[in-house]
């Protein structure tokens, strides 16, 4: 409790960002802290050290610097999943609703071989859609999703419940009502 007591305190959080009335959570204090980053990424990987991890996967761009340290702690390989247009090889992509529109995510499709173990990373879950996109693109490589982790979850917003009504496992570490 006291953990996470100081991980929330590490967490800036900043009114009327990106646009009047949305509060922002902001993870860079948290990274930026060498003490509650470690704690962070440990207490994250908790659950699967010991287990078989064959793939992180993380998502752009915040997803990547959690993904790649989790990665690392589990002895997995790390893949990304990025904005449309980003990744040089051959891809699958997902389109996916904003808050106001839609974008694409995509993966290159050597990244994951069918059946394999995968972790998917991101900062934050809202509303789940970046997150619910990201594992229909997983399972349609062939991965099985071990869990999906992320340092903070808005419950409010629904999009843990999303995902595990999909059959996922999330776990997070805060909750902002
Ligand atoms: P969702 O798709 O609604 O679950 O939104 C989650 C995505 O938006 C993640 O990729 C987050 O990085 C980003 N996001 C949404 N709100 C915040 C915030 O308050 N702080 C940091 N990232 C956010």
């Amino acid at each position: 409790q006291r953990l996470i007591t100081d991980l929330k305190a590490a967490i800036r959080s900043i009114p009327d960002y990106p646009k009047p009335g949305v509060v922002f959570r902001d993870i860079t204090t948290l990274l930026g802290d060498a003490r509650a980053f470690r704690r962070a990424v440990d207490e994250l990987v908790h659950p699967f050290a010991g287990g078989r991890v064959d793939k992180v996967a993380g998502i752009e761009a915040r997803g990547f610097i959690l993904g790649g340290a989790i990665a690392h702690q589990l002895s997995s390989g790390f893949v990304p999943i990025r904005k449309k247009g980003k990744l040089p090889h051959e891809t699958v992509r997902i389109a996916y609703s904003l808050e106001y529109g839609v974008d694409e995510m995509e993966i290159h499709t050597d990244a994951i071989g069918q059946g394999e173990r995968v972790i998917l990373v991101d900062d934050l879950i809202a509303t789940g859609g970046t997150a619910v996109a990201a594992t229909q693109l997983l399972r349609q490589m062939g991965a099985n999703i071990v869990a999906a982790c992320f340092i903070i979850d808005l419950p409010d917003l629904g999009g843990a419940k999303k995902l595990r009504d999909l059959g996922v496992e999330v776990r997070s570490l805060v909750s902002f009502e």
